[in-house]
Formats: structure tokens, C-alpha cells, sequence
């Protein structure tokens, strides 16, 4: 994230001046300082909580998706997965906990989740490279999830384009 709100700010439910500031001017989103409350709040109970950094925090369609620095997302999603339960309920949003420079496979399997990943391939075009992601149609149909979202939070996470394949 852009940038960080004061500690005082982080456990109050108001904004110093500073602070205030840097929410009006965009520095930080309304979603980076929930997320950034929420994460200070569970320090207690998660002591790991205090080092995660949060690289970048992606919304779109009620998903929250969330990319850490490398080995930080199983700090943010807790034993079990309560800490990130806590905060969907908390943000009444589906979040997604990817980490930065994982290698591409497990980054694709992360976001595609429920779904199943059936493989994937990549194309070198004179563009660039290409990452084809496949996945099963039939899971597809009895799943909520939308592959646009899912094209464009791998496209920001892995910075190569996505094709999206229905087998
Ligand atoms: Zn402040």
C-alpha cells in the first residue's frame, strides 16, 4: 500500500488531521484502512500480524483480493483461515490472499479457487509472454465466480496477460 496510517489512527475509529489527510488526498482507500484496522486489532491473538504488508488490495464485484509479500499471506489468513473469516464477515466482502512473487501456479490456483486448476500453459507471443489458464467448464457452471475477475487480478498479480481456457 501507498502509504501508512498512524498508529493512534489504527486502533480509533477516528482520523487525526495527518491521517484524515491522506484518506481525502487518496494516499490510502477507505478498504487499505479497514484492512490495516483489522490487521491491528488482531495483534494481539497474532503477533505475525504487526510485519504483513500488504502490496496491493484489489475490489471488484464484493471480492476483496489481497497480495502480500512473499510468505505473508498465511499470517494474514490465520490458523484455519479465521483471521480472514473474520475480516470477509467484518467487510461483508469475499477476499482472496495472494502472495507476491509466489511462483505462478500456485499464484493462478489461489485466485481461481473453488475451482480447480487443470493446468497451465505459457505462450510466447511477440507481445510477450501469455499465460493460458485451464480450468473445467463443468466446475465453472456451479460456480459463483467470474472469470473476468479472476483474468483481471491475475493480469495486476502476475503482470502478463491471460487467457482463460474452458476445457
Ligand atoms: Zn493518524
Amino acid at each position: 500500500m501507498s502509504a501508512d496510517i498512524c498508529e493512534v489512527c489504527l486502533k480509533s475509529d477516528m482520523l487525526c488531521p495527518a491521517c484524515q489527510k491522506l484518506v481525502d488526498e487518496g494516499g490510502i482507500s477507505q478498504l487499505e484502512l479497514s484492512v490495516s484496522r483489522f490487521l491491528h486489532s488482531t495483534r494481539e491473538e497474532n503477533p505475525a500480524a504487526k510485519d504483513i504488508k500488504i502490496v496491493e488490495l484489489i475490489e471488484s464485484d464484493g471480492i476483496v483480493t489481497i497480495i502480500t509479500r512473499k510468505g505473508d499471506a498465511g499470517k494474514i489468513i490465520g490458523k484455519s483461515g479465521k483471521f480472514i473469516r473474520r475480516l470477509s464477515e467484518k467487510l461483508n466482502k469475499r477476499i482472496k490472499v495472494l502472495e507476491q512473487g509466489a511462483d505462478i501456479k500456485s499464484t493462478i490456483q489461489g485466485a481461481i479457487l473453488p475451482l480447480a486448476l487443470l493446468g497451465i500453459n505459457i505462450v510466447y507471443t511477440p507481445a510477450g509472454e501469455k499465460i493460458k489458464v485451464r480450468i473445467s467448464a463443468s466446475q465453472l457452471r456451479h460456480s459463483p465466480i467470474r472469470l473476468e475477475e479472476i483474468k483481471k487480478t491475475l493480469k495486476s498479480v502476475l503482470k502478463k496477460d491471460i487467457e482463460i481456457v474452458k476445457e
